[in-house]
Parts: structure tokens; C-alpha cells; sequence
């Protein structure tokens, strides 16, 4: 969807370096852009604002309010 360069011949580029896409890294070339990409979703998951507004069926107002997640 977002490919800002055309494919490299036989895998995609790495998502993180550009590089070459290694098989036993995919979809990276290297452990290390693996680990990188991790850091950034699980970083990028912790920056999400939580969403208030949960537009279910509207039959419940919301009285009382919602009790938080256990982790
Ligand atoms: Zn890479």
C-alpha cells in the first residue's frame, strides 16, 4: 500500500533498512532490523490513546463507568 520503492527482484526490501530481504530474517534483512521493528510497534502499541467513545449499540448509557483492564 505504502510502497515508497518498487520491490527488489525475488523478495521485498527490508521495512526498516531498505536492504534486501534475508529468508531467515523476513520480512527483514537482519535480526537486528527485527528487533528494531519490534521496539517500534510495541512503543508505537503504547502510544496509542485509548478510544472513549465505543459506539456499540447505544443501548446502555453509560452510567457507571467501565471498569479498567487487569493486565
Ligand atoms: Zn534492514
Amino acid at each position: 500500500m505504502s510502497a515508497a520503492a518498487p520491490p527488489a527482484a525475488g523478495g521485498k526490501p527490508c521495512p526498516i533498512c531498505g536492504k534486501p530481504m534475508v529468508e531467515k530474517y523476513r520480512p527483514f534483512c537482519s535480526a537486528r532490523c527485527a528487533d528494531l521493528d519490534l521496539h517500534r510497534w510495541l512503543t508505537g502499541a503504547y502510544a496509542i490513546p485509548v478510544t472513549e467513545n465505543d459506539d456499540e449499540d447505544g443501548e446502555e448509557p453509560s452510567l457507571a463507568p467501565k471498569p479498567p483492564r487487569e493486565d
